[in-house]
């Protein structure tokens, strides 16, 4: 079939776990769909996530992507590897390309997630998998309960960051990117938290080792990285989708202030989870659904 003379009930731009479980209940509605996909979920990166309902013994990230991708593929799910970079309007459709490939569509979701700032070290691939370094403290501070825990980024970041994890350990040591006021240090400290001074982070294999500019060491057994992150809303606030900071606002359909556009998954201002996304997927592709002229009935010509 010839992408370009072919048109989508709905193009996804995005194959994790918002985009993946969006196209399965379009498909399973008789829904033509397609997932394009760039292949960089967030969830690549879980080592083994033990709060994604219906897995009591965790589940690795990459496991649960294959097994999103299985469901998907069952019920006939096109996924394309490919970046979107674009998406007009053109009459009553929506035409996306990624380079010189094009898909025309009655609606898109944009479930395009988020993608973090890192730490600038080599090693940083390596330490996310050993969980060391880590992410998101909503998903895996539960497994970080007493340790001694590291916050990392600009002063004005870590301080909240922080306070929320004073609830699992009292060891709680900011790691400031930058300077700040001997004010805001003295009000951290008050609350419990050590500031250590600027310095390097260093990974040994197993754990992140502080080391401050007069040579002090201090080994951390987790550390989050508070850096910010980047979106592809750009793609949506094009057409008139709303955002802030790269996070689209979207009504309770998941609908964004562009007609026939919706958002996702992390994508979408709010708590960045699996469960969430999950949600967000079967609200969109239901209102998707509801909203497109009947599917032809089954059997009949
Ligand atoms: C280290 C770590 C641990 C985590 N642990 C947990 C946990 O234990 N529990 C939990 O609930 N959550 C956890 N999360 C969060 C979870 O991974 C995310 O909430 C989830 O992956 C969001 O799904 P999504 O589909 O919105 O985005 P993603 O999974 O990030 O998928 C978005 C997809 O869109 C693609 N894409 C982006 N731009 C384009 C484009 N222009 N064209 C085509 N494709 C594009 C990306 O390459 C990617 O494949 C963790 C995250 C990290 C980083």
């Amino acid at each position: 079939m010839n992408d370009t003379d072919n048109v989508w009930d709905c193009l996804i731009v995005g194959g994790g776990p918002a985009g993946l479980t969006a196209a399965t209940y379009l498909r399973r509605f008789h829904r033509r769909c397609i997932v394009v996909d760039a292949g960089q979920s967030r969830a690549r990166w879980i080592a083994e996530s033990n709060n994604c309902p219906g897995f009591p013994d965790g589940i690795r990230g990459r496991r649960l992507l294959e097994r999103l991708h299985e469901q998907a593929a069952a019920f006939g799910v096109p996924v394309e590897r490919g970046r979107v970079d674009g998406i007009l309007r053109e009459g009553d459709l929506f035409v996306a390309s990624a380079g010189a490939r094009q898909w025309r569509s009655h609606t898109v979701i944009l479930a395009s997630g988020i993608t973090d700032q890192l730490p600038p070290y080599a090693w940083v691939d390596r330490a996310i998998a050993a969980r060391a370094l880590r992410l998101c403290a909503i998903c895996d501070a539960y497994e970080a309960t007493d340790a001694h825990i590291g916050v990392y980024g600009p002063f004005a970041s870590i301080v909240p960051h922080a306070r929320f994890l004073t609830t699992f350990s009292a060891r709680i040591s900011l790691l400031p990117t930058d300077e700040a006021d001997e004010t805001a240090r003295q009000s951290a400290r008050q609350d419990g938290l050590q500031v250590l001074p600027r310095g390097e982070l260093d990974f040994d294999g197993e754990r992140l080792v502080h080391r401050s500019r007069s040579g002090e060491a201090t080994r951390l057994d987790a550390v989050y990285a508070c850096l910010g992150s980047n979106t592809a809303a750009a793609l949506v606030t094009a057409l008139g989708a709303r955002a802030e900071s790269g996070e689209i606002e979207i009504d309770r359909c998941q609908m964004t202030a562009a007609g026939g556009v919706y958002a996702i998954g992390d994508v979408v201002s709010g708590l960045n989870q699996i469960a969430v996304a999950f949600g967000h997927a079967a609200i969109a592709a239901s209102h998707i659904h509801a909203g497109l002229p009947l599917a032809p009935r089954r059997g009949s010509a």
